[in-house]
């Protein structure tokens, strides 16, 4: 008999692996999910692979050689959902920071044989080279909001991942502003929420591993940073994390970097 549930697939590009294994972690969560779909393509974890198409694709890690701008390529074409996992395929992640340098000097510090290695100057996120249909942040991503993402799309519904900043989160816990309280440097007013605001419910600022949230204002945080005591050094390395490519903590570490 003809199975008719939708295919999922798992992809992954340049990356640590870390939003797979936060698929991994969902399993009590997603037995429920299973039920609706067949997991056919997830070489982590498992060694059954079956072919496109597939109804949702997802897909971790950046594009940083010529081998994973084919693959992305042929990934969206086999995919009729695309959904893009992680800092590094949101944003290019933590290898993006390759991009203010020239990547052919890491190679010939790191490689005892540069001439073997291909790659491009740059790490990108997926949605440089071709259309995705949602992008999850994270680094690692939220295995709460993952599942929603999916679940959503199993029903032909637009996602409900919440843009507001990590500061909302905050006041809703009812912690002590780092900020305010202590002086200490963070990024969650113009962080994307989705981690229940962990680091300053334990007194620390954040780093703004969710990357940014919708329309950042990226230069009143920095004054405001600067203002206390911080040197533009400092904030541009502030905005150089995770998600140092995308386009906002982008712009702002490259005005701190002059
Ligand atoms: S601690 Fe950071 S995230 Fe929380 S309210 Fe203050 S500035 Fe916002
Ligand atoms: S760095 Fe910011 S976004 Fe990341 S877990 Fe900490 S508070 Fe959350």
């Amino acid at each position: 008999m003809k199975n008719k549930k939708p295919k999922l697939a798992v992809f992954k590009l340049s990356s640590c692996d870390g939003c797979q294994l936060s698929i991994l972690d969902a399993e009590d969560e997603l037995l429920a999910v299973l039920g609706a779909v067949d997991i056919a393509y997830f070489p982590e974890a498992s060694s059954r692979m079956l072919p496109g198409p597939y109804d949702i694709g997802l897909i971790e890690g950046s594009v940083t050689t010529p081998h994973d701008v084919e693959l992305a390529r042929q990934i969206r074409k086999d995919c009729k959902v695309l959904i893009t996992i992680g800092a590094c395929a949101t944003a290019g992640g933590i290898q993006a920071l390759r991009n203010w340098k020239d990547v052919k000097e890491f190679t010939k510090i790191v490689y005892a044989h540069p001439q073997y290695i291909s790659t491009l100057d740059r790490s990108m996120p997926v949605a440089s080279f071709i259309h995705v249909d949602f992008e999850l942040r994270g680094c690692p991503v939220n295995k709460y909001q993952l599942i929603d993402v999916i679940v959503a799309y199993l029903n032909n519904k637009k996602p409900n991942i919440t843009s507001h900043s990590v500061c909302m989160e905050c006041k809703q816990k009812g912690n002590v502003c780092v900020m305010v309280a202590h002086g200490t440097p963070c990024l969650g007013p113009v962080t994307q929420t989705g981690c229940g605001s962990i680091c300053p419910s334990y007194d620390r600022g954040c780093y703004g591993c969710f990357g940014p949230m919708d329309s950042p204002n990226t230069s009143s945080l920095a004054r405001n940073i600067e203002a206390r005591g911080e040197t533009k050094y400092d904030i541009m390395l502030a905005f150089r994390g995770f998600n140092a490519y995308s386009e906002p903590f982008r712009k702002e570490s490259e005005v701190y970097e002059k």
